[in-house]
């Protein structure tokens, strides 16, 4: 059996293993606010395509309702995203199930917009659990954000150090130099059906990493520097990251409290974003086609424009209509009809 990943030296014996919390995990993916486990019904949006995901207790008549038929092709495709089998060992595994039931209490504490707030007394369990999640999503394939080898190890080192109490060393080098700061919009979701949330990681942004997560967005410093000068942009968000804290592994962690509708138009830009990538890629492989049916040059804009509304406007059930299939269904059901027209 292989090592654990975060002692190496145990053998990694657990599964079902979650990369982010399930507690935070399921504010973002649970079938309409539902609790527990299994119930999750998430969407992964790629560049091309989105897939989905659901949990074993999501019942046939709601999976219908999102993918049209279930058969075993679908069940057996299901994959729930950011679970792991065989990557932690048991004592390391109930460690960072430890460290997050301790965070998640603080989720109750928070202040009035435009103010900060103390999140947890205890000093390092913010940092620690923070760091866990920043880290495992760099080791799992699926998060889109990926550390430096030595960030991902010094990362490594820390939790490995400190996860069974908490006892920082304050001349431990790896501590040094090292921080974060967090928005949180506490109320976006109260009250509120309609309300996503995320779990987007920016592949691109180093100085700090910018993660959005839930009603989280948090940034993570390797160097105290890189809050100086110029930093990366993260959907607008970059303005609010300035008024923040910067927290370090030696203080009480404290979190800028902002307007849900700060966090919404947050969300609103990173959805247009993703959106535009899409369409951009949609019409990068529509010329493409074009070229091999003998065309010169880029596909007629207007028969373009045509495709990219009925991928859009497409009947299909949620869960279908942008899978890569849908989308070359529709691409060749526009270009017959336009043919025929002709
Ligand atoms: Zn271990």
């Amino acid at each position: 059996m292989k090592k654990c990943i975060l002692c190496q030296e145990s053998e990694a014996d657990k599964t079902g293993s979650h990369i982010v919390p399930h507690f935070l995990m399921k504010r973002i993916d649970n079938l309409d606010g539902s609790k527990g486990r299994d119930k999750e019904l998430g969407f992964v949006i790629g560049k091309l395509d989105t897939k989905s995901y659901f949990g074993r207790d999501i019942l046939p008549e709601k999976l219908e309702e999102i993918y049209g038929e279930v058969n075993d092709e679908l069940i057996e495709n299901n994959n729930i995203s950011f679970i792991e089998d065989y990557i932690f060992c048991s004592t390391c595994e109930k460690n960072l199930g430890d460290l997050e039931s301790q965070y998640s209490l603080s989720l109750k504490n928070y202040s009035d917009y435009d103010t900060k707030y103390i999140s947890v007394d205890e000093e390092g369990v913010g940092f620690l659990f923070w760091t866990s999640i920043l880290w495992r999503l760099s080791i799992s394939n699926a998060s889109g954000i990926t550390l430096k080898p030595k960030e991902e190890k010094k990362l490594r080192r820390i939790l490995n150090r400190y996860l069974k109490d908490f006892d920082l060393n304050i001349i431990d080098e790896d501590l040094k130099n090292i921080g974060y700061k967090l928005l949180r919009s506490p109320e976006y979701k109260k009250d509120k059906e309609e309300a996503s949330t995320f779990l987007h990681c920016s592949p691109f942004n180093n100085r700090p990493y910018s993660i959005m997560i839930d009603e989280f967005i948090l940034s993570f410093y390797f160097k105290t520097s890189y809050l100086k000068g110029m930093t990366c942009t993260f959907y607008g968000s970059e303005t609010l990251n300035k008024i923040a804290e910067y927290n370090t592994p030696f203080t009480k962690e404290n979190i800028y409290s902002v307007k849900d509708v700060e966090l919404k138009e947050i969300i609103q830009k990173f959805v247009n974003h993703g959106a535009s990538i899409r369409m951009n890629k949609y019409a990068e492989i529509l010329d493409e086609l074009h070229i091999k049916l003998g065309g010169k040059g880029k596909m007629n804009p207007v028969l373009k424009q045509k495709i990219l509304i009925n991928i859009l406007s497409s009947k299909e059930p949620s869960g279908v209509k942008y899978t890569l299939e849908n989308v070359k269904k529709v691409i060749v059901q526009t270009m017959m009809a336009e043919n025929n027209k002709g």
